[in-house]
């Protein structure tokens, strides 16, 4: 039987009491899961965290010896147990070492998906599926009107772009993402990197998922018209504001974002609405529970085939 208070919010985060763990806290506790290590999900101070190779990677180069004092390394679908709660970490598919995290307590299964994608991408590992009998997703883009368009297509605009372009974008994750595609979609692109983007470019290229060519920015350089494409975190885009002889775009998937879609590369690394059905059909949960977004259209277009409840 489905046990309805599995997992719950409390000061802390999402908490399951049955095995005494919290799954990507925002404070720092005694047990943690850690889906993926984007900062909003990964923070640091924690006691015991469990959490994939690459996941502790990217926290211990953002967060040095304060990431945790406990890590457990937990390979893909291998399961391991938090007091009474069997645990196994599936690929997710969002950034190099993200999980959805499947919990087995009672012969109920529980899956949180953490952030997820169901596009596909060089640069990590392509998500995989489990079914289950509570599916916990995320619900940021859960919207019919949410349709995220085809990013090999977002990406050859730049082909049509001669002067050198500032790109804006995430560092971990995205950034990495956009080198692939640049490197396979507009070959003759020459691809500069902000410093503080190499050191994680170096994590990618030791867990085997080299994002592709590539060299640190020079000022140097970007005087000449060559078509360099400069990416760079946002905090460097924001205050990039006097180039001249340059294009300035910024890769998102948050349609607020977008000043006008001349200025947006829509590249999302989270699931549309198409996706969450998708993954409703794939993993065939008998309820959904949502978090991080809205989960009112879920609910209105499952109605009674599906419960779908509402943690946040
Ligand atoms: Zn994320
Ligand atoms: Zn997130």
């Amino acid at each position: 039987m489905i046990i309805e208070d599995f997992v719950s919010f409390n000061a802390n985060g999402l908490y399951c009491k049955y095995g005494d763990f919290y799954i990507d806290p925002k404070q720092p506790v005694s047990n943690a899961v850690i889906s993926h290590a984007h900062a909003d999900h990964a923070i640091s101070g924690n006691d015991t965290v469990y959490l994939t190779e690459a996941t502790k990677a990217f926290m211990v180069l953002r967060y040095g010896k304060n990431s945790a004092k406990v890590f457990n390394v937990i390979s893909y679908n291998t399961p391991f147990t938090v007091g009474q709660v069997k645990i196994t970490l599936i690929p997710a598919g969002h950034m190099l070492g993200s999980a959805q995290i499947l919990m087995e307590y009672e012969n109920v299964k529980y899956l949180y998906t953490g952030d997820y994608k169901l596009q596909a991408d060089a640069t990590c590992e392509p998500i995989e599926w489990v079914t289950t009998d509570v599916l916990i997703t995320e619900s940021t883009f859960a919207d019919p009107a949410v349709l995220h368009p085809d990013p090999v297509s977002e990406i050859k605009k730049i082909n049509e772009i001669k002067t050198n372009i500032l790109l804006g974008a995430y560092g971990l994750g995205k950034s990495q993402r956009l080198i692939n595609l640049i490197n396979t979609y507009a070959p003759q692109k020459k691809l500069l990197i902000h410093h503080r983007i190499m050191p994680i470019n170096a994590i990618y290229e030791k867990m085997g998922y080299a994002p592709g060519k590539c060299q640190i920015y020079s000022r140097k350089l970007m005087k000449n018209q060559e078509e360099f494409v400069y990416i760079v975190p946002p905090f460097t885009f924001d205050s990039y504001i006097r180039a001249t002889g340059v294009t300035r775009l910024f890769a998102s998937g948050w349609k607020n974002l977008q000043v006008n879609n001349r200025d947006t590369l829509f590249i999302s690394d989270h699931v549309d609405w198409n996706d969450i059905l998708q993954t409703i059909k794939n993993t065939q949960p008998k309820q959904i529970w949502t978090l991080h977004g809205n989960g009112q259209h879920l609910k209105q277009h499952f109605g009674d085939h599906i419960f779908v409840k509402i943690l946040n």
